[in-house]
């Protein structure tokens, strides 16, 4: 990922509040195509330009090609306040987020995100790194849909991470459970991904804790009831995986500790 600096430049009559309106509808848009990672954009009114720090998923990133239609109408609609097409200087190579997968096309994918993700929640099965999403054709314009679903995803794992954990439950369950609200949201999705790059894209199903360790190495599939426990973890991470469900899991967390391991033998 690349940090780089989006400068505005002002070239008619404007004031601060339709520039910064134009600017964030932009961004915006941007974000909600895989463009630009995060959600966060500070941005700074420098005399004659507004200056926006911003995260590339790829230095070409921002090309115009890459556009969808509502970040089309929202960069020609800077004009409208005043303000030149944004001019973008990358800075360097951001060292708080993943490397970008190196593959020209994935021959698979994995849909996984995790609270303290930077970046897009598609993953190349086999380098387990981020895909930018402007990569795949999307359904509805853009991928807002995927991405509004990666925000919520991240928002109930942080609260399940937490020491004090208020609504420790209610969030685990939403993203342990296969028939959970945000599963089948994440499942749909995986399924519209597939269809649009023509790769398997496998759900990551997250398992925190297990009331029964000593039965969880050998858990059957929760969508066929399928034996589908893998000979070696897959990245480390991955126990189990079902071709024919899309699935992948891990061994409850919990009962991965050494304590429960004991109580497993
Ligand atoms: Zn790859
Ligand atoms: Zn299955």
């Amino acid at each position: 990922m690349y940090l780089a600096e989006l400068t505005f430049k002002v070239i008619a009559d404007t004031d601060f509040s339709s520039a910064e309106a134009a600017i964030r509808r932009y961004i915006e848009t941007l974000i909600f195509n895989g463009q630009l990672l995060g959600r966060e954009f500070p941005t700074a009114w420098q005399q004659d330009r507004f200056a926006s720090r911003v995260v590339l998923p790829a230095t070409d990133a921002l090309l115009q090609k890459h556009h969808s239609p509502a970040a089309m109408f929202a960069l020609q609609q800077l004009a409208a306040a005043g303000l030149a097409y944004p001019q973008c200087q990358t800075l360097g190579m951001d060292l708080m987020s993943p490397h970008t997968d190196p593959c020209q096309q994935a021959r698979s994918y994995i849909l996984y995100s995790r609270f303290s993700d930077t970046c897009s929640p598609l993953r190349c099965a086999e380098h387990l790194a981020p895909v930018p999403l402007y990569q795949i054709p999307a359904r509805d314009g853009d991928h807002q849909q995927l991405i509004r679903w990666q925000l919520q995803y991240q928002a109930l794992d942080e609260i399940q991470m937490q020491q004090n954990r208020v609504l420790r439950k209610t969030a685990e369950r939403s993203l342990q459970q296969l028939h959970s609200r945000l599963n089948r949201q994440g499942r749909q999705l995986a399924r519209q991904l597939e269809q649009a790059s023509g790769a398997a894209v496998y759900y990551a199903l997250y398992s925190g804790s297990s009331t029964d360790c000593a039965a969880e190495r050998n858990k059957s599939c929760p969508g066929c009831g399928g034996n589908w426990r893998l000979a070696e973890p897959l990245h480390q991470r991955f126990d189990f995986q079902c071709e024919p469900c899309r699935l992948l899991g891990n061994i409850a967390w919990d009962c991965q500790s050494p304590s429960a391991e004991q109580g497993d033998s």
